[in-house]
């Protein structure tokens, strides 16, 4: 079956209102395949600015929008945060929920990560959930037992039905902005892994689940990745701040 591609852009805390312009101008250069959509997360502020300009230049909706995270929260007093109901009112499709860096930086469990994959999918938003180990839990062997452990709350929370709805990001913590890309077969190998799991609550829903990589993708790498059989496009860090770079990685896939 031919599943949804991805590729998704996750400016982290960069960017600027002029990288918007220029990002929207390059990406309407871009032929992408057919079953493939770009997904830019630009910081909470410029998610407003993108939706318009996206809309003023005539961006086919091929390209989506995407925020870096959200609450599990409806609303209330809860300083600081965005709810899910507040990005969709931008035209938000898209939210990236437990990236490695909320995970270490920020404590968010893989229970919590849980309650706001169902927030999201309950407002519209299609949640990509970031999932990865450690280099030292590569290192022991832990891999699989740590992406059961980050899989397992969503299949609790959701149900497995509804995991047709998420999109899953398999970032080796190690690969994310250090240069180091896991080979190709690595990746497979992993991805594959992800996708077996899913398919022992239900195999169709693993048919349908598109898994991303993420780490250190560039324009160098990504075609050899794009190509394995599990990998159903990438999520781009660094390299999505470089416009010429991005698009090329976008026709790639
Ligand atoms: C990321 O932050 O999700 C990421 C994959 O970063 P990079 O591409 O820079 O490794």
């Amino acid at each position: 079956m031919t599943r949804q591609a991805i590729v998704a852009a996750n400016w982290k805390m960069n960017g600027s209102l002029s990288l918007v312009k220029e990002m929207i101008s390059g990406l309407k250069q871009v032929e992408l395949a057919s079953n493939v959509k770009v997904v830019v997360c630009p910081s909470f502020p410029y998610l407003a600015a993108y939706s318009n300009e996206s809309t003023k230049q005539n961006l086919s909706n091929k390209f989506c929008l995407g925020a870096q995270n959200m609450s599990e929260q409806q609303n209330g007093a809860y300083t600081g945060e965005v709810s899910s109901e507040m990005l969709s009112e931008l035209s938000v499709n898209y939210v990236i929920l437990g990236h490695s860096e909320r995970r270490s930086l920020y404590q968010e469990t893989s229970n919590l990560i849980a309650l706001k994959v169902a927030k999201a999918l309950e407002d519209n938003l299609t949640p990509i959930l970031c999932i990865g180990e450690s280099e030292q839990e590569r290192t022991a062997e832990k891999t699989e037992a740590v992406l059961a452990s980050q899989i397992q709350p969503v299949i609790d929370e959701i149900g497995i039905e509804k995991f047709t709805e998420v999109v899953i990001a398999y970032e080796p913590v190690w690969a994310i902005g250090t240069g180091k890309t896991a080979s190709p077969e690595m990746a497979q190998e992993t991805h594959a892994f992800i996708r077996q799991y899913l398919a022992n609550e239900s195999d169709i829903v693993a048919q349908k689940v598109p898994l991303l990589y993420g780490g250190s993708v560039n324009e160098g790498n990504c075609e050899q990745l794009f190509a394995q059989t599990d990998i159903d496009g990438g999520l781009i860090g660094g390299a999505s701040l470089k416009v010429e770079e991005f698009s090329v990685i976008c026709s790639t896939a």
